[in-house]
């Protein structure tokens, strides 16, 4: 057929965030497109590509059709330093976010002028590119938004703005019932951003990122239907949005480097019983005081289990932040690991020895410990995590919380979870008895689950073909 699209390779343009938590994803969701046989073209920062060029150089080598189109991040510009490219490489990250946003806006102009060259068939774009929406429409190109959350996330997050459950409430610590969602769920105003609580230049953004959400043409989620079918029904038919899961993406399309094969870390698994190690970290940010280290290391001793925690700190006094107390890497050699660079996460988890997981609920952690069918310790501490959390507590039951209830975007002063807590949940999840059985069957079987949805006919798989079908019929772009 003449101008039709069915001999025609289709151009997909990602434009992730800068920042580990969603480039990691989104430069997987970009390679499963490539896969399926379309032209990816990935914008970023050189920096930003460098942590990516082997996986990607891997990919052409197999004859994919993926690349890097470079843009400079406008970093002094918007008064940030040199070099600083990256949300994850930013100490006390709420203190330095208008400037990263700013900069973030200012690569307007530079994307527009891409889009305008390469005029590619859609745009997966991060959601704190609201703007992408307006400009991609310039041309007729219709742009997804990619969150790096889940949908049960997303629909916290909308009945939070929707209903506003929390504002008439005086009391930071008295729990209000999120209204709407399928689940009777319950928050704290400690554990909401200020953004939702006072107005703010974040806050603004966060509205632009609403509005421009409303008017894209879809949603892009890293997740699958069998893990949040009430949430995804409730976004799709409740909310009203146009979405499609196309995870576990961290299952799906692996980068494992060799480097991360030979992790030390590895072999020291080998040498532990199944299901006995306790994996600990907290994501690419983690914002603890030495005060709150201080009791994750006496506890995770006082607690007898075998463990590795990832201690990669950043920002001023970091080293000495990181510091153990005298004669603790002594007492727990052999039982304990302290991995202070990036840790091999993924592997780490799969691994039989590992038998839990304490995390602060990245979306990412979360999927990639669903995949291993691993059991979770809660400890969220900003962004989302703390609707991930009930996510995994309540919804899923495959974790048990630490009892953290201060939102902490920043290293400050805020309630410190104590060693004896972290002890007794650590004893809880790791000693067992019927309760820790009952989360790690659970978790078993999300892992089983997990596994099928990228077969043919598997859910994932089943919309991402619709999503493919459905960019095949959509006009092309025009000048
Ligand atoms: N990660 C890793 N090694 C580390 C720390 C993090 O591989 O030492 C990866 C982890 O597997 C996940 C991502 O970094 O893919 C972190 O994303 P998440 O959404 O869990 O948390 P964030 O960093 O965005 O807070």
């Amino acid at each position: 057929m003449v101008g039709s699209k069915e001999a025609y390779q289709l151009h997909a343009f990602f434009f992730p965030l800068m920042a580990h938590g969603h480039l990691i994803p989104a430069i997987a969701m970009a390679r499963l497109f490539s896969s399926r046989g379309f032209k990816v073209t990935i914008i970023t920062t050189p920096l930003n590509a460098r942590l990516f060029s082997h996986t990607i150089d891997g990919d052409k080598q197999l004859g994919l059709d993926i690349s890097f189109q470079l843009i400079q991040f406008p970093s002094e510009e918007a008064g940030l330093p040199q070099g600083c490219e990256n949300a994850s490489s930013i100490h006390n990250f709420s203190d330095v976010a208008p400037k990263f946003f700013k900069a973030l806006d200012l690569l307007q102009q530079p994307f527009e002028n891409l889009l305008q060259e390469h005029l590619p068939d859609f745009v997966v774009a991060d959601m704190f590119f609201p703007w992408v929406t307006d400009v991609a429409a310039k041309f007729g190109i219709p742009r997804l938004i990619f969150h790096g959350t889940g949908f049960f996330s997303l629909c916290v997050s909308d009945s939070l703005i929707r209903y506003n459950p929390h504002g008439n409430i005086k009391s930071e610590t008295e729990r209000f019932v999120l209204p709407g969602l399928p689940d009777q769920i319950e928050l704290m105003r400690s554990q909401l951003p200020d953004l939702q609580k006072i107005p703010s230049e974040l806050g603004k953004l966060f509205e632009r990122v609403g509005e421009s959400e409303g008017r894209s043409y879809g949603v892009l989620v890293n997740s699958f239907y069998e893990l949040e079918p009430g949430y995804v029904d409730h976004y799709r038919k409740i909310m009203g949005r146009k979405a499609w899961h196309i995870g576990p993406v961290s299952l799906r399309n692996r980068d494992i480097t060799d480097k991360e094969q030979r992790h030390g870390c590895l072999s020291w698994l080998d040498s532990k019983k199944p299901n006995s190690v306790l994996y600990v970290c907290f994501g690419s940010m983690a914002p603890f005081t030495a005060q709150q280290l201080l009791e994750i290391a006496m506890g995770l001793e006082a607690s007898g289990q075998p463990f590795i925690w990832v201690l990669r700190l950043k920002g001023e006094e970091a080293e000495q932040r990181s510091r153990m107390p005298d004669g603790f890497e002594e007492r727990i050699e052999g039982r304990g690991l302290i991995i202070r660079d990036w840790a091999p996460q993924v592997l780490i988890l799969d691994h039989p020895a590992v038998g839990g997981f304490m995390t602060h609920c990245g979306w990412n952690s979360t999927m990639e410990s669903v995949s291993a069918g691993v059991a979770k310790i809660t400890w969220p501490m900003f962004a989302e995590q703390f609707h991930n959390e009930k996510l995994v507590t309540q919804v899923l039951k495959v974790g048990v919380s630490v009892g953290a209830q201060d939102y902490q975007e920043v290293v400050g002063e805020k309630r410190v979870v104590k060693r004896e807590d972290i002890k007794k949940v650590v004893q809880q999840l790791m000693v067992g008895g019927e309760e820790a059985e009952q989360l790690r069957s659970r978790a078993r079987e999300l892992k089983e689950m997990a596994r099928t949805v990228f077969e043919e006919g598997g859910s994932s798989y089943a919309d991402l073909t619709a999503l493919i079908e459905e960019m095949r019929l959509h006009p092309r772009p025009r000048v």
